[in-house]
């Protein structure tokens, strides 16, 4: 057993998870590399732990997920494409995995969950892991983190109907929004660049997450 809790398997089937993202086209050598480097199998259920390097979705707790490898890698490699963001902030923590790998490319990054004990288990796991770029906590991200604005950059987790775009206000200029937007049946993962004078909006393709809901679960 090494520090991280499942012994050699788990590198040796965390590069295999590496590999079969380089496959399906991931060819950013950065956010592989990231990948490689968070224990994802840390950040599920221990009953679900040896399911942690399939490309999939698992449950975590209060009926949410952690997303599939593929979308965090996809995310991950939008958020550096063109820019080296110094301060990025997240919504929707979940396990902590997604704010993690962009912990391993970013000085700093602001996540927000809005189930207070998501925050509390991510948060341990940032701690334990010894990840100390990363600060969290419990609101409701469609208000964003005005306290720490402006960001590089502002990554969505779970998906909104519609864009708030009340958040561009804590964006730089040139700074960008990715997010999925959409309801159950439909959602497209969208890039929105703030501009000097309004924004420019790109599609990138269709994704499924769970919704951006409003208010905080304490
Ligand atoms: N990035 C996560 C994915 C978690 S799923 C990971 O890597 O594991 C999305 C998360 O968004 C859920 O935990 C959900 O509770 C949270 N969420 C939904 N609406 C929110 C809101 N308005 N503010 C903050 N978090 C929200």
């Amino acid at each position: 057993m090494n520090a991280h809790g499942i012994g050699m398997t788990s590198d040796r089937t965390r590069l295999r998870m590496i590999d079969r993202l380089r496959d399906r086209g991931i060819a950013d050598e950065r956010v592989l590399m990231a990948m490689a480097q968070v224990p994802r199998h840390l950040f599920v259920d221990e009953a679900l732990a040896h399911r942690a390097y399939e490309d999939v979705s698992l449950p975590i707790k209060f009926g949410q997920t952690i997303s599939q490898p593929y979308v965090v890698a996809r995310m991950t490699e939008e958020v550096i494409k063109h820019q080296q963001p110094l301060k990025i902030l997240e919504l929707g923590t979940g396990s902590g995995y997604q704010a993690a790998v962009l912990g391993q490319l970013i000085e700093q990054v602001f996540s927000i969950e809005r189930i207070d004990k998501l925050t509390r288990i991510a948060r341990r796991r940032f701690i334990k892991l010894g990840y100390s770029n990363i600060r969290c906590k419990t609101a409701d991200g469609f208000n964003g983190w005005p306290t720490e604005a402006l960001f590089d950059v502002i990554i969505c987790t779970a998906a909104p109907e519609e864009v708030p775009y009340n958040l561009l206000d804590q964006l730089e200029v040139g700074g960008k929004m990715i997010l999925p937007v959409g309801d159950k049946k439909q959602q497209k993962l969208v890039a929105i660049v703030k501009e000097q004078h309004g924004y420019h909006e790109a599609l990138l393709g269709e994704v499924f997450f769970v919704p951006l809901l409003e208010g905080v679960v304490r």
